[in-house]
């Protein structure tokens, strides 16, 4: 190394941020000595290093989780929803902020990244409803004298880890409806893009949240093992690929854990030859493209039917060119980088191997990638896809659209129903009849009808079937309230003492 090289080296690693762990209620800074680098994707530049836990570390957030579990607990559902108002009032005045973090690690555009924020916002105003999301059941005089109650409770330290993805929005899943009901957090974010928890952390303090309640750890497969080994660790939910959504279903679940695991997708969006190609194609592209590809509603599969195929392609091939990509932060920008070079030279390289396969190569991302040190790819368009090609049957995860046509409806069902994954489904049609048959058919958790990401709304839940999801339970909205409680059944009586005897026989209620 030349010395003006090693002086630059060092004038670059001195402005590298530090980001460090959260544990009760305070910046925590690393003590194993092991970290990872976070870079800006539109420059290609390390920004940042995060400290990566050890299992000490991880077991130093779980106790003081657990020492701040039966305080929190025992505060009232008003003084929590006092709380939870302040919550929601501290992200809607930084969300900003929040979605300049963002874009500054993750890379999507500025748009989207507040389209994140705001989508996460709503899970936690459902969580100011949780008084009226804990209400039991009552049933007065079951039997003679004696009443019966169900209540939820909560279960204790609840573990979230999520993916690179949606750096505020997926946790916000988690640690709102978890603290809400009564249990205490430690979240271990994606290493990629580790700076928004932090921030999280900050706005929950002042928010009024108690240290120990709410804590973070960063890292990789240590700090996760640890978590799912810890025995004072209750649930865990887990949001990421499918292979490691299964291993930590089965790790997490083997070592008495209630666990959601929610892992990848392939989502297939339906063109029926009816269909207003127009609005399909609109569709295609926002659905195929925002967020670079890398949402795991995004659409990456068309199926066009019958003799849609031919227009639809040529609708879509004439919007591409339109699509700015460019650095997120840059107000014209569409469209972001990929998170990390090897994940875009990954992306890129299913354009040969699709092409080697047999499908016909439309638009080559590659051509079209601004210049730079970015982990840019341009939109790419692949037609003639087949179900037995790599790039029909692996999630790419990156702005790669594939395009395949088959004859009818029902191959159209098959193809998805045949799918290993489960998460997203879509069908443009002008036919309500074909369109209600098509959500009575389709094995997928979460199907739109004319709308190309059907992510849900706040107030009901997430979650695939399938290899998209490991666990019973889907995430936020009600059944996130089940995930992170569990039942009781009170049954009571409050005798005349006149009436009580001895009676030995099982309980009779009539
Ligand atoms: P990932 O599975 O690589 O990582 C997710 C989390 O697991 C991270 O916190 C990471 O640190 C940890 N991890 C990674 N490798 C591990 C290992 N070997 N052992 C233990 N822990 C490990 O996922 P990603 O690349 O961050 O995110 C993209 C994936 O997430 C895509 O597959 C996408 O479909 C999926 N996703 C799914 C949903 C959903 O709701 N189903 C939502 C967002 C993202």
């Amino acid at each position: 190394m030349t010395e003006v090289a090693e002086v630059a080296g060092a004038k670059q690693a001195q402005e590298l941020k530090r980001i460090t762990h959260w544990i009760n209620g305070a910046a925590a800074v690393g003590q194993s000595g092991r970290s990872g680098p976070v870079y800006n994707p539109a420059t290609g530049i390390q920004t940042g290093e995060v400290d990566f836990a050890s299992v000490e570390e991880v077991d130093r957030a779980v106790r003081a989780a657990r020492e701040a579990f039966a305080s929190w607990r025992a505060v009232s559902l008003s003084r929590k929803t006092e709380i939870f108002f302040r919550i929601r009032a501290l992200v809607d005045e930084h969300r900003e902020d929040i979605a300049k973090i963002l874009t500054a690690e993750h890379g999507k555009v500025l748009s989207d990244a507040k389209g994140e924020v705001a989508r996460g916002l709503e899970v936690i105003e459902f969580c100011c409803g949780i008084p009226e999301l804990l209400k039991g059941g009552f049933t007065e005089q079951a039997s003679t004298g004696i009443d019966v109650y169900s209540i939820r409770q909560p279960l204790g330290v609840c573990a979230g880890i999520t993916p690179f993805n949606f750096p505020a929005m997926v946790p916000m899943w988690m640690w709102a409806p978890a603290l809400a009901c009564g249990n205490t957090f430690v979240l271990k974010p994606s290493e990629k893009d580790p700076s928004a928890s932090n921030y999280t952390a900050e706005l929950l303090k002042e928010a009024g949240v108690p240290d120990g309640v709410f804590n973070v750890v960063h890292g990789d497969k240590v700090a996760v093992d640890a978590i799912l080994e810890h025995g004072d660790i209750d649930a865990v939910s887990f949001v990421g690929s499918t292979p490691i959504a299964r291993y930590v279903y089965e790790t997490g679940t083997s070592h008495g854990k209630r666990v959601q695991a929610l892992g990848g997708a392939k989502n297939h969006m339906i063109v029926l030859p009816d269909a207003d190609i127009d609005m399909a194609a609109d569709a295609a592209v926002s659905a195929g493209y925002g967020s670079a590809g890398e949402r795991c509603m995004a659409v990456s599969m068309l199926v066009a039917v019958g003799d849609a195929g031919d227009e639809l392609v040529s609708a879509i091939e004439e919007r591409l060119p339109e699509v700015k990509v460019g650095d997120g932060m840059q107000p014209d920008s569409e469209m972001g980088p990929l998170v990390t070079r090897e994940h875009r030279d990954k992306v890129a390289s299913y354009i040969d191997r699709g092409r080697e396969a047999g499908a016909t190569v439309v638009t080559d991302g590659r051509e079209t990638a601004p210049d730079g040190g970015g982990f840019f790819l341009g939109v790419t368009l692949l037609d003639d896809v087949k179900p037995e090609m790599d790039v029909y049957k692996d999630e790419i995860f990156g702005p790669v659209l594939g395009v395949t046509r088959v004859g009818t409806y029902d191959e159209a069902v098959r193809l998805v129903n045949e799918n290993p994954y489960g998460n997203g489904v879509a069908i443009f049609t002008r036919d309500g009849g074909v369109a209600r048959q098509f959500q009575f058919d389709v094995n997928v958790g979460m199907v739109g009808i004319n709308v190309p990401i059907p992510v849900p709304v706040a107030y009901y839940s997430f979650g695939g079937w399938k290899n998209s999801l490991f666990g019973d339970l889907h995430i936020y909205g009600p059944e996130g309230i089940q995930f992170y409680t569990r039942g009781k059944v009170v049954t009571s009586r409050w005798p005349d003492p006149a009436t009580s005897k001895v009676d030995l026989g099982f309980p009779q209620t009539r």
